[in-house]
């Protein structure tokens, strides 16, 4: 089986053809399952890559730096926006996050696809600059849902909870701008819906003609 090679590393503008891999994006209020969701995708797919965003939130209990995220202090967070060292940044429940903007070429104009769990905000940027990305919605099945979840994940106190909970509505309303919605009410479902997505956008066309270019010169299929 013939694969495109990629084109060479850290490039800055964005070329389709020099880019085989795939850019998806999971949004959601938080507590929807997102990033539960997320790890057992990668878990099953692991050739994903899933970019770690920078935040000036403070770590939550068994979160380790560099793993679930950098974390840095304001300051350090302005010097790297002044420095562009943002893919996207925003402000959200009122802590700054970013997205590693060289890992994410790098990564790209190597041919991997990768995965961002970025706010609506951060998805109308990267959509902006990388055009064919992927974008999942994940919601919860009710309100009520979402504040059990928040409550029983037991990472966050009682005036944070109810900052995300305020904010959950007006996560939800950007969801007409993404691809897909998955409801996340039973997990195993939920799952395999975002599996079926991940493997439906590397079958589209583009996709396809870009892999198995010379197969589909071969068969005198248009690339
Ligand atoms: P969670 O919502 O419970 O997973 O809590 P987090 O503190 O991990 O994330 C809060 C919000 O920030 C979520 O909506 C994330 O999607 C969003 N977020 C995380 N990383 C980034 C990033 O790099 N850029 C942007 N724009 N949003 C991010
Ligand atoms: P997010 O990343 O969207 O903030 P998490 O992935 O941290 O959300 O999930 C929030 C909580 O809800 C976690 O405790 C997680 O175990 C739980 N959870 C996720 N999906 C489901 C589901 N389908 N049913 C019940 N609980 C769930
Ligand atoms: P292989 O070529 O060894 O079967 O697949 C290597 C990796 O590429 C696996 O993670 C697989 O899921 C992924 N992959 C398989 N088919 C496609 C495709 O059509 N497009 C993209 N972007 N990746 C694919």
């Amino acid at each position: 089986m013939s694969q495109q090679q990629p084109a060479e590393a850290n490039v800055h503008a964005y070329s389709p053809d020099k880019h085989p891999g795939r850019l998806f994006l999971v949004t959601a209020p938080s507590g929807a399952g997102k990033s539960t969701l997320v790890n057992a995708l990668l878990a099953k797919q692991p050739t994903i890559k899933l970019s770690i965003s920078f935040t000036t939130r403070d770590p939550r209990p068994g979160e380790v730096n560099g793993r679930e995220y950098h974390f840095v202090t304001i300051e350090e967070f302005e010097a790297m926006k002044a420095r562009d060292e943002f893919l996207e940044s925003a402000l959200v429940h009122g802590n700054y996050y970013g997205t590693n903007r060289v890992w994410i070429e790098n990564e790209m104009a190597k041919g991997h696809d990768v995965l961002l769990e970025i706010d609506w905000q951060g998805a109308r940027q990267v959509r902006k600059r990388f055009p064919g990305t992927v974008g999942v919605f994940i919601l919860p099945p009710s309100i009520e849902a979402l504040e059990w979840r928040l409550n029983h994940r037991g990472t966050d106190s009682p005036q944070t909870i109810t900052r995300r909970l305020l904010g959950a509505g007006a996560e939800m309303a950007h969801a007409p701008e993404f691809e897909y919605v998955i409801i996340n009410e039973d997990f195993d479902t939920a799952l395999l819906q975002l599996e079926a997505i991940v493997t439906a956008s590397r079958l589209t066309y583009g996709q396809q003609a870009l892999r198995f270019r010379n197969q589909f010169a071969n068969l005198g299929v248009p690339v």
